[in-house]
């Protein structure tokens, strides 16, 4: 049976909210700051910072939902790179999908997405020459023909990983 506690959930924000009694409803978590590209643009690759362990993601899952949260975003640096033991990616998913009713996981698209999240977002720069000069590789032209869903030429590599989404 579908559950309605997202949607009592949110018409009690929505009254709170009418009464002026802010809190958040989406936040986010950084696990790491690696990443396997270099791409002009990004603050993050130049910052020197431990990456979270699994304990800590945990915890920092937690407070969030205590902040009142419920739709959690998963980033990096490139989410899929990171790992504490045998922990990876998709036991965070997993963990934060007992506590969230939305999770969405942020990516480069140059990972296989393995993961069981609600959403992906997989960043797009532009078409394939934008894309290629901003993210610091030769990206599309190293991905080959993605697999059906007539994925424009310009954006291929991300659109690859868009299409086995689908
Ligand atoms: S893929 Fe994202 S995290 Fe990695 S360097 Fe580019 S902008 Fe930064």
């Amino acid at each position: 049976m579908k559950s309605f506690k997202p949607y009592t959930y949110l018409l009690r924000y929505y009254l709170a909210s009418l009464l002026g009694h802010k809190k958040p409803l989406l936040g986010g978590i950084k696990l790491t700051h690696a990443c396997n590209l270099s791409c002009v643009q990004c603050p993050f690759r130049q910052r020197e910072a431990p990456s979270l362990s699994f304990s800590q993601a945990l915890s920092a899952m937690r407070t969030l939902h205590d902040w009142g949260v419920r739709i959690l975003i998963i980033e990096g640096g490139e989410p899929f790179l990171w790992r504490d033991g045998a922990y990876d990616l998709r036991d965070i998913v997993t963990r934060a999908r007992e506590l969230f009713f939305t999770v969405g996981v942020t990516t480069n698209g140059t990972f296989p997405i393995e993961v069981d999240s609600d959403i992906v977002w997989v960043s797009i720069d532009g078409l394939e020459e934008t894309h290629d000069r901003l993210r610091g590789k030769e990206l599309c032209a190293h991905r080959g023909q993605p697999r059906g869903h007539g994925a424009p030429q310009g954006i291929r590599a991300p659109y690859y990983q868009l299409a086995q989404l689908a």
